[in-house]
Parts: C-alpha cells; structure tokens; sequence
C-alpha cells in the first residue's frame, strides 16, 4: 500500500532491523523501544489492523502470534512477554499496517490502577 511505513519496510525500502522471517510475517525491533525487548510483529500483506487481519487472513493472524512467541523464546523470553495490538488512534495506534508488539525484560505490571 501506498505510503504505508510497514509496507515500506516489508518491501526493505525503509530500513529496519529484522530478527525473525517467516512466510507471511516479519519480526523486525521497534526504533523506540518500550522495553528491553520490544519487536513489531507484522504480516507482508497490509491490513488496518488486527481485526481486519483476523478476518482477512485468518491464518497470518496466527503466524502473527506464532512468530512473537518464536522471537520472545529467541531472546531469552519464552516464559514471560506481553503481546500488544493497539486499535485506533485513541487507543495510541500511530501506524495502520497490523503490528504486534513484543514487549520484554522488565517489570510490565499491569495497566497502572
Ligand atoms: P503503534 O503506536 O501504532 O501501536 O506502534 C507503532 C510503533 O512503531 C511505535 O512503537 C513506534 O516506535 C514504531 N515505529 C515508528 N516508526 C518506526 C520506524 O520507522 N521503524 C521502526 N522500526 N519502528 C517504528
Ligand atoms: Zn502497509
């Protein structure tokens, strides 16, 4: 697509540093990390977000979850990591290519209370 920043680095127009490929996903670290492990999970097709993903391409959406998993393991965080879809701009999407964040190696907690 068009303009789209994820499209552009799916198709290695913009740079980025991938740590994991699969078929229908690409796993590359996020350029202002939130954590010490913070990668973007991301199908090659573009979708919106998640949910269109989910009923677009069904079986990317799983790979999405598959390959985050694959990532947490390899960086030494098979046990403990939090998977993240932001939707809509209130929510704090900035980016409309489906990411899924991979967060790691620090005290996440939980929405603060
Ligand atoms: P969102 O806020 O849409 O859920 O997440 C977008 C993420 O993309 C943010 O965490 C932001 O830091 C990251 N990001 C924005 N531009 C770039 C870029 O050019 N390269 C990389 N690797 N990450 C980016
Ligand atoms: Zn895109």
């Amino acid at each position: 697509m068009a303009d789209c920043l994820f499209c552009a680095i799916v198709s290695g127009d913009v740079p980025a540093e991938v740590v994991h490929t699969t078929e229908r996903t690409l796993a590359f670290r996020d350029l202002n990390p939130q954590a010490p492990l913070h990668v973007l999970v991301v199908p090659r097709d573009h979708h919106a977000n998640a949910a269109d993903l989910a009923a677009g391409d069904p079986e990317a959406s799983a790979e999405l979850v598959r390959t985050a998993a694959a990532v947490a393991a390899a960086e030494g965080y098979a046990d403990d990591y939090r998977l993240v879809f932001n939707t809509g701009a209130g929510a704090g999407q900035t980016v409309f290519h489906t990411h899924l964040h991979v967060l790691a190696g620090r005290d996440l907690g939980w929405p603060p209370g």
